[in-house]
């Protein structure tokens, strides 16, 4: 039996569509209104530093005020995982989320399987590219409402990308947990390679659209 369930959000706990649809046009929307009337925050004053930074590294062009905004809006529309952007992103989605503008996405298997875990005194953690920060949002302000006091672990890119078995073996020194006690479940079977090759058990996340794999897969959590 495993002891930590860990779970990828996009495409397994949450439809892809919900980060597509909903949360990349509203940070797109809200960024230049954000910026401008925050932009002497500490936070994001770093941030636009580095946007600034990363554009003379890869450009060798000094950006200007305005030119950020648009430098940020592009790397929005591209899915560019900047860590600035990322940044200023969970602040606007913060502020989307408490003003009540929308919920964060969660199939509807995935409430009642949490319950069982828990019920069954093993743990669950959440292992996503998403940060931090946008995780407990997701998970804070679900259309199941708080469901952080179930989550005791959240991982970002910090312990490493998702195809890399380091960061499995990474997540397993962090909760000092031996490999074989996790088990991973995601929709994208590099992925669950990765968790594999670093002794996890895993299972994938068929969710509609998805296609099946050489990995065990399930439609839903209900079939556990
Ligand atoms: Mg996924």
């Amino acid at each position: 039996m495993s002891k930590l369930y860990l779970f990828d959000i996009e495409g397994t706990t949450t439809d892809i569509n919900f980060v597509h649809k909903v949360l990349f046009p509203y940070s797109l929307e809200k960024m230049e209104e954000y910026v401008l009337s925050h932009k002497d925050l500490p936070i994001v004053a770093q941030a636009l530093d580095k946007v600034i930074e990363t554009t003379r590294q890869e450009d060798g062009k000094d950006l200007v005020f305005h030119e950020v905004i648009e430098k940020l809006k592009f790397w929005i529309r591209t899915d560019r995982k900047h860590p600035a952007l990322k940044e200023l992103q969970g602040l606007i989605w913060d502020l989307g989320y408490s003003r009540g503008e929308f919920k964060g996405h969660l199939y509807p298997d995935v409430l009642p399987f949490f319950k069982r875990i828990i019920s069954d005194n093993k743990v669950i953690g959440i292992y996503s590219s998403g940060s931090v920060h946008a995780q407990k949002l997701i998970f804070g302000f679900s259309v199941f409402g708080d469901l952080t006091p179930f989550i005791s672990y959240f991982f970002d890119t910090k312990v490493g990308m998702k195809r890399d078995k380091n960061s499995y073996l990474n997540i397993s020194k962090e909760t000092a947990l031996h490999p074989s006690d996790i088990h991973f479940f995601s929709d994208i079977p590099e992925e669950l390679m990765a968790a594999q090759e670093a002794g996890m058990k895993v299972t994938h996340l068929l969710r509609e659209g998805t296609k099946k794999s050489e990995f065990p897969g399930i439609k839903s959590f209900d079939e556990i």
